[in-house]
């Protein structure tokens, strides 16, 4: 099969210069700090500006942390308080535009952002787990293109409250429309495996990852949280210098060539630095940082792409996580079959290659990895990806099952 070409062909990558679709929505984050980025201490601090007993600042949390953030919804605290709430905070920096249920229980959340622009968050719910899928950002820059999320126009950067907004959403619902008896109704894993990258979004990230750490806030264990990110190097060690969460890298090909292609971070950091990276990145004892791989037929599917990766896994530290490639309308390729993807696995595990192929969840409401794209994109028309014609094949959506890449395994 000829080999595509994407549409930024030989340019040189560099986030910086790319020139495409950024969009500009008229509303700015607003300057008023939004709740739910405050932690316990802020709140504490908060309370004493405005002449509050330092007891509210408890009760705020514990309201925020059933996902409510509307202070007159907060019924037992004083009218006062809520007013100044109110007056003098972004209280909901985000609401639900739309909810889509899978018949798998997967939820996928429309979200609308008060500065304008939407996101969209997904549940994937499981017997014993309930894993958040967040969004980082308002589309993504980085282009990669077999992603659908790429192709959105980009307006910017969540903040931590956005973010956090996003998962305490998410809780309100489970409270307000649990899920059948068989599935977890409470909120234990988040990923940040929504649309955008969530590495060119540090502030942001950081931020977030602290307040879904912090012992006096959602308490969710480093374990139970995933970063995934297309390979932002200096980024990677950053984070593992101050928040050494679960990681995932979207690798998709074992080749600077191949790589150059589908993800073009690479071109500006190539595998060998992500090798340095990946290496020095803290791991806790028997955890693994995951490889993805999403299964495009006749481009990273063929036997040179599998010693290609072969070569590049560390196998002690890394695991491969093969992903089957989620169709979207006019997407240029085709996924590998399903038999395709098994036996690829088990020539990866004969080479002693920790590897599993996810199972699908939520390909009937769009809801997988790369398909998420927000439908206030859709209806601004903002959409400037034309797929070029190439060699690969199209296949139905129908016949192309997704799957997430839950975070740890083991917890
Ligand atoms: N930007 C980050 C976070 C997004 S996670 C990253 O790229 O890691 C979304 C995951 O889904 C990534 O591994 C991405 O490569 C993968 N993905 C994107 N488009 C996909 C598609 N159409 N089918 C299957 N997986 C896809
Ligand atoms: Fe962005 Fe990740 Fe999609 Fe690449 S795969 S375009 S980095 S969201």
């Amino acid at each position: 099969m000829a080999r595509k070409t994407t549409r930024i062909g030989s340019l040189l990558y560099n986030a910086a210069m790319i020139p495409k679709k950024v969009v500009q929505h008229d509303e700015k984050p607003s300057e008023k700090r939004q709740l739910p980025s405050f932690s316990l201490v802020e709140l504490y601090a908060e309370m004493k500006n405005i002449g509050q007993p330092a007891f509210r600042a408890r009760q705020v949390l514990d309201w925020m942390q059933k996902g409510i953030t509307e202070p007159s919804q907060m019924r037992n605290i004083s009218a006062e308080l809520q007013q100044q709430l109110t007056e003098r905070l972004l209280c909901s920096p985000l609401s639900l535009a739309e909810r889509q249920c899978s018949t798998d229980g997967t939820r996928k959340y429309l979200f609308r952002l008060a500065r304008g622009g939407s996101v969209e968050t997904v549940l994937i719910p499981e017997e014993t787990r309930a894993t958040v899928c967040v969004s980082s950002q308002i589309g993504c820059l980085l282009d990669c293109p077999f992603c659908y999320t790429g192709t959105q126009a980009f307006s910017g950067n969540l903040t931590a409250g956005e973010i956090i907004a996003q998962v305490l959403a998410v809780k309100a619902d489970l409270r307000d429309e649990p899920l059948p008896e068989n599935l977890h109704s409470h909120v234990t894993h988040v990923v940040y495996m929504g649309m955008g990258e969530p590495l060119a979004n540090e502030t942001g990230v950081h931020q977030s990852l602290h307040l879904l750490m912090d012992e006096n806030g959602l308490k969710l264990s480093r374990r139970r949280i995933t970063v995934s990110t297309s390979g932002l190097t200096p980024a990677i060690t950053r984070l593992g210098d101050t928040a050494p969460v679960n990681l995932a890298i979207s690798l998709h090909a074992g080749s600077d060539t191949l790589r150059d292609e589908l993800v073009p971070i690479n071109r500006k950091y190539p595998l060998a630095d992500l090798r340095a990276a990946l290496d020095a990145y803290p791991l806790p004892v028997q955890r693994h940082i995951t490889l993805e791989y999403v299964m495009l037929d006749g481009i990273n599917d063929r036997p040179q792409d599998l010693a290609a990766l072969a070569h590049f896994v560390n196998p002690a530290r890394e695991r491969v996580n093969l992903i089957h490639f989620n169709a979207w309308p006019e997407s240029p390729y085709a996924g590998s079959s399903k038999q395709h993807m098994n036996t690829f696995a088990k020539q990866l595990i004969r080479k002693s290659i920790r590897a599993t192929v996810r199972r699908s969840r939520g390909d009937d409401i769009m809801a997988a990895c790369g398909q998420l794209k927000s439908q206030t994109d859709i209806l601004l028309r903002k959409v400037t990806r034309t797929p070029e014609k190439t060699g690969a094949k199209q296949r139905n959506a129908s016949g192309v099952k997704n799957e997430h890449e839950l975070g740890d395994n083991n917890e």
